[in-house]
């Protein structure tokens, strides 16, 4: 394996599709006026919790912000100390679930987390219909990745 692979819904364990759900709860958190793309991040701790996130858009387009950063940052507030263990996608438009992988600009903000808490953290999310997309490390979304070296 070489860090990421392909599942039905079925074949996830009852946890992560436990996350798939919150994941998708989340999307009714989001503010989506303008693209109607509803997306949901659920972030499992360490310590059994859930952090939400959900894309918040804006009438100048370029402030709109992505559902897996307001997920990380609203941990970092919330929960500093505690590592993420798992995060996962989802989508919806015009009321369906739909796949949807996360941008370049999530993928090298995951990493640096991953980075800051020192422990990689599984990532899942809905790539094709019915076809989920898990990963053993947000790192895998993101080879040749821009490291700061001060
Ligand atoms: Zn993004």
């Amino acid at each position: 394996m070489e860090g990421f692979a392909l599942f039905e819904f079925d074949q996830l364990t009852e946890g992560e599709r436990k996350l798939i759900g919150a994941a998708q709860h989340a999307t009714k958190l989001s503010y989506a006026p303008y693209s109607n793309f509803l997306v949901g991040t659920s972030l499992l701790l360490e310590d059994g919790s859930i952090v939400y996130g959900a894309n918040q858009e804006n009438a100048s387009y370029p402030l709109c912000m992505c559902s897996e950063r307001v997920a990380l940052y609203t941990k970092s507030i919330q929960s500093p100390d505690k590592k993420i263990l798992m995060m996962v996608v989802a989508a919806k438009k015009d009321g369906v679930f739909v796949p949807a992988a996360c941008c370049g600009a999530c993928r090298q903000v995951m990493i640096e987390y991953e980075q800051r808490q020192n422990l990689e953290f599984g990532v899942i999310m809905q790539i094709k219909p019915q076809k989920w997309l898990k990963c053993r490390s947000a790192s895998v979304l993101v080879p040749f990745q821009f490291e700061f070296s001060g």
